[in-house]
C-alpha cells in the first residue's frame, strides 16, 4: 500500500473513458506526476516508439488501460483490427515496463475473456474452461494474452504485473457511436435522438433478454487504484458490481432517464450475443473494496455529460 503521491504513473489511454476515468481518479487521490501519451505521440503497436517512450519517461506504475474497443456490431465486424491493434499493445507495453523496471503494472482485462456458456456469476479460475462467445473472440482472445502475459512476466521475471477485469462499463467518454459503441452509450443515444427529433418508437438490438453487469466507469477507476495498492497476485481478480440487469430493464432505465415518453422496441435479427455475463466479485469484496454508483445515478451523470458534448460527437 501507499505509493508515494509523487511517483511517476503513466496511464495508458488516457483519452478514452476508461483512462480518462483513471487520471481523474488519480488526480483526486493527490498524484501529481501522471504520464500520458497521446497516439500521435506514440503509436502503442509499434514497440520501437513504446521502447523510446518508456526510455525517456521512466515510468515507475503503469495503468495500462489502452486498447482498440467496441460493442457487438464492431467487435463482430472488424476482428483482424481488434486482434492485432490489441495483441501488439498488450505486448509491447508489458515487455517495455518489463525491461525499463516499472515497479507494478495493473493491466485492464474484460468479462468478455470468459467462456460463452460459463457458469454465472463468473469467477476468475472460469478463464478458459470453454469455447468462446463467436461475437467478440478475437477481442477476448488478445486480452487473454494480456492477461496470461502478465502472468509470464510475473513468473518468469517476478514482475509485479496484476490483471483486473473489469465488467462491461459505461460513463463519460465512451464512444457514442450508433453502430460501434457498447450499449448503453448505445442507448443513450438512440433516446436522445428520438426525443430531439419527435420520434416515439426507438428501436434497440437482439431480443432484449440478455442480462448485462453494468459498472460506472468511476468506480472502476476506484477499483484500480485500490488494487493498485492492494493486490499483488498472480490470480486476475474481477472488477464489477455482483448485480445484472436484463437489456430490456436497462431499456428502460435509460429511457426513463433520457426520454420518459419513448415506446422501446426490439429488433431480433441483430445479436444478442452471450445470454449473461455476470462477475463473480467476492475476491474484491473480500480484499474491502465495493463500487458506490447506482445504475440510475451513472445513467443521469452519463446523460448530462452526452447532453453537453453531443453537439461535437454527432
Ligand atoms: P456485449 O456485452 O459484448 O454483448 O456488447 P454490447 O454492450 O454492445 O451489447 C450488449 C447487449 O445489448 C447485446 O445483447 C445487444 O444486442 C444489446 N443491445 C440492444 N440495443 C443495442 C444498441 O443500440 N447498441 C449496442 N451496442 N447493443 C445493444
Amino acid at each position: 500500500p501507499g505509493i508515494p503521491r509523487d511517483a511517476r504513473i503513466f496511464v495508458t489511454g488516457h483519452r478514452g473513458m476508461v483512462g480518462s476515468a483513471l487520471a481523474r481518479r488519480f488526480e483526486a487521490a493527490g498524484f501529481t506526476n501522471l504520464l500520458a501519451a497521446t497516439r500521435q505521440e506514440v503509436d502503442l503497436r509499434d514497440q520501437a516508439a513504446v521502447d523510446r517512450w518508456f526510455d525517456t519517461h521512466r515510468p515507475q506504475y503503469v495503468v495500462h488501460a489502452a486498447g482498440t474497443v467496441g460493442g457487438i456490431q464492431a467487435n463482430r465486424t472488424r476482428p483482424a483490427e481488434f486482434l492485432y491493434d490489441n495483441l501488439m499493445i498488450h505486448a509491447t507495453v508489458l515487455r517495455a515496463a518489463w525491461r525499463t523496471e516499472v515497479e507494478k503494472l495493473l493491466y485492464l482485462g474484460s468479462s468478455c475473456v470468459y467462456p460463452r456458456d460459463c457458469p454465472q456469476p463468473m469467477r476468475e479460475e472460469y478463464l478458459l474452461t470453454g469455447p468462446m462467445e463467436p461475437t467478440n473472440d478475437a477481442y477476448a482472445i488478445a486480452k487473454i494474452a494480456g492477461v496470461k502475459s502478465c502472468q509470464a512476466y510475473r513468473k518468469q521475471y517476478g514482475c509485479h504485473f496484476i490483471a483486473a477485469m473489469p465488467t462491461n462499463l459505461y460513463g463519460p467518454n465512451d464512444n457514442f457511436d450508433p453502430v460501434n459503441s457498447h450499449v448503453v452509450a448505445g442507448l443513450v443515444r438512440k433516446f436522445h435522438e428520438a426525443k430531439e427529433s419527435g420520434g416515439e418508437a426507438v428501436t434497440l438490438w437482439g431480443t432484449g433478454a440478455p442480462r448485462r453487469e453494468l459498472m460506472f466507469v468511476d468506480d472502476v477507476a476506484d477499483g484500480c487504484l485500490f488494487l493498485l495498492e492492494n493486490y499483488d497476485d498472480e490470480a486476475p481478480i474481477n472488477v464489477g458490481t455482483g448485480e445484472d440487469v436484463t437489456i430490456v430493464e436497462l431499456a428502460e432505465t435509460v429511457r426513463d432517464v433520457v426520454f420518459p415518453e419513448a415506446r422501446v422496441e426490439f429488433d431480433p435479427s441483430m445479436p444478442d450475443g452471450p445470454p449473461r455475463k455476470l462477475l463473480d466479485v467476492s475476491r474484491l469484496h473480500a480484499l474491502g473494496w465495493r463500487h458506490q454508483i447506482a445504475l440510475a445515478e451513472g445513467l443521469r451523470t452519463t446523460y448530462d455529460w452526452f447532453k453537453e458534448k453531443y453537439p461535437m460527437t454527432k
